[in-house]
């Protein structure tokens, strides 16, 4: 996980990678679990001179950005984590075993949603749909007929 090339990352969003947010970044993907602002902080601060209020201001930023997700039960502390990289769902064909990759997750509210009804915090998901495709639905209509 640690080779992730933040500094291109973040530069590729048009914003400034400071060291601070690289090692939030690093600091969060060496974790691997949603951590609160001072858990983050403490990671943080083994390696750079850092506050805690500079290290919400970035975690805030990378929220915004897009880099992490940020949950939390009602009266509790909200937790930070690395959003997952490449996240993708599939169509499998049951016939021919043609999958169909789809880019955007509609899961990700949802899971946040489940998690917090069920006061268990989510950290990832998968989903497969199965089907036929287009070629063999079509074969399936001939053969049929
Ligand atoms: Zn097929
Ligand atoms: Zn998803």
């Amino acid at each position: 996980m640690d080779a992730i090339d933040w500094d291109q990352t973040i530069r590729k969003l048009g914003k400034k990678s400071t060291p601070q947010r690289r090692a939030i970044l690093t600091a969060l993907s060496r974790m691997n679990r949603p951590a609160t602002v001072e858990e983050i902080f403490v990671a943080v601060r083994e390696h750079h001179e850092t506050s805690i209020s500079t290290v919400y201001r970035n975690l805030e930023l990378l929220f915004s950005e897009g880099l992490t997700t940020k949950q939390g039960f009602p009266g509790e502390k909200t937790r930070y984590c690395l959003k997952r990289e490449h996240h993708e769902h599939t169509l499998v064909c049951i016939d021919c075993q043609k999958i169909v990759t789809i880019t955007g997750c509609p899961l990700e509210s949802y899971a946040i949603e489940v998690g917090r009804r069920e006061n268990f915090v989510v950290v990832d998901h998968r989903m497969e749909m199965y089907g036929y495709c287009q070629q063999c639905n079509h074969l399936r209509g001939r053969l049929s007929k």
